[in-house]
């Protein structure tokens, strides 16, 4: 069976399409600017040396999405030939609160619980669900998955989820924390459980995703049981905009200070935050990188603050699990950025953690790069959401 998976965002959407006899990606895409002016395709058929693309107004998903279909079932950079030979869509949802704690086919019920959720994720769930309606209408008869980003920390015990503040705001209005990157954290754990050769309910894991977007997750016996991100992917770790944890008086003194709406504070700590808050650089640690080399002082402290941040929960999370068997890197900067995993990985051989690092001089590639003394290995292990989605879609349409 062929799937198509679609990554939904406000104006952007990437898809994918997967033959599931072999698991191997056929094509892949990403529209941009959808309602906007200069709305563009980019096709790419797996194994073409060139990409095709095409510039043309797109006023809303729907159009994006015809023109996805039109894409994929092309005759020159096509991969299938109908729509007919597609057998399932996997659609990644981003919220779904409480309700699902894997992933379901979608039926009118579903779209219902999912359409509850927006309040939790006005952003994210709108576009997910513009999508979904979109491949409805064009593909009526198809049947569809949604594959949501929390479902995976469902598993949380409610010490890990319950937040300290009146418990009436959890029984109210859901408040409590629910994590994300759920798809990534069990693709990783997963496949590191098969590259050590485990069985999952036998590790305890910690997976790093460090991305512009960043959680870690500690996984015990195949479970989530506590993840850095919280009631939104706000909470945690600094990321490349986002401020992560901090003492949560800091907006209204903000606010008192500057004189500034909640909706603008909510906008600073998730867009204006971060590496970027701090460095007054770039969000992007390629550029601090680069800022730092040349000496630049706030680019240094935005990097020793990032890799602070994650050791923090790798110490807190193998306490909680009193102890841990590997620690996985995934997403841009866990499978790119060398020296920040040396940082991170640093001077805790008392804990048993000691990376190699020459091993350790490696991009993108699943790779152990912990030294052979190492009594807890730190693994290198690309992530593949699409694949996760493509499986879960594959395993409740087959
Ligand atoms: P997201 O999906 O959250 O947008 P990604 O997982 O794609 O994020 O990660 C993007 C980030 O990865 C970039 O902002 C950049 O900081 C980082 N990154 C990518 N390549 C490298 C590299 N070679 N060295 C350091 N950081 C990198």
């Amino acid at each position: 069976m062929n799937v198509l998976v679609i990554n939904c965002g406000s104006s952007s959407l990437k898809y994918q399409v997967l033959d599931m006899r072999t698991e191997s990606m056929l094509a892949k895409g990403l529209v941009e600017r959808i309602g906007i002016e200069g709305s563009v395709i980019i096709h790419e058929k797996t194994g073409d040396s060139e990409k095709f693309k095409l510039e043309v107004p797109m006023a809303n998903h729907t159009e994006a999405i015809a023109h996805v279909l039109e894409a994929i079932t092309n005759p020159e950079h096509g991969v299938v030939k109908s729509m007919d030979e597609i057998g399932a869509v996997g659609h990644r949802v981003v919220h779904a609160g409480e309700k699902y704690c894997s992933s379901v086919v979608i039926t009118p019920d579903v779209i219902k619980a999912l359409e509850e959720c927006i309040q939790l994720a006005p952003l994210h769930n709108p576009p997910n669900l513009a999508g979904i309606a979109a491949c409805k209408a064009l593909m009526p008869n198809t049947p569809m998955v949604g594959v949501f980003d929390t479902a995976y920390h469902q598993t949380m015990p409610p010490e890990s989820y319950i937040y300290a503040i009146p418990y009436e705001y959890y029984e109210k209005y859901r408040i409590r924390r629910y994590g994300f990157h759920g798809t990534s954290h069990k693709y990783v754990a997963e496949r590191a459980a098969e590259i050590l050769g485990k069985n999952i309910k036998d590790l305890k894991l910690i997976t790093c995703h460090l991305g512009n977007g960043a959680s870690v997750t500690a996984i015990k016996n195949g479970k989530s049981i506590d993840t850095s991100m919280g009631f939104t992917p706000l909470e945690g770790l600094v990321m490349g905009t986002r401020s992560g944890d901090i003492d949560p008086a800091i907006s209204t003194f903000i606010s008192d200070k500057e004189n500034l709406k909640p909706g603008e504070i909510n906008d600073i700590l998730n867009k204006k935050s971060g590496v970027l808050g701090i460095s007054g650089v770039s969000s992007d640690f390629r550029d601090l990188e680069t800022a730092a080399e040349d000496g630049n002082e706030r680019a240094i402290l935005a990097l020793k603050v990032f890799a602070h941040k994650v050791r923090f929960y790798i110490g807190a999370y193998i306490a909680e699990m009193n102890g841990v068997d590997a620690i996985i890197f995934t997403a841009g900067v866990g499978e790119n950025d060398i020296g920040m995993r040396d940082i991170i990985c640093s001077e805790l051989e008392n804990l048993g953690i000691k990376i190699d690092l020459l091993k350790n001089k490696v991009r993108g590639k699943e790779t152990i790069l912990s030294a052979d003394d190492s009594r807890i290995k730190i693994m290198l292990i690309p992530t593949n959401e699409e694949l996760m989605i493509a499986r879960d879609t594959f395993n409740l349409c087959k």
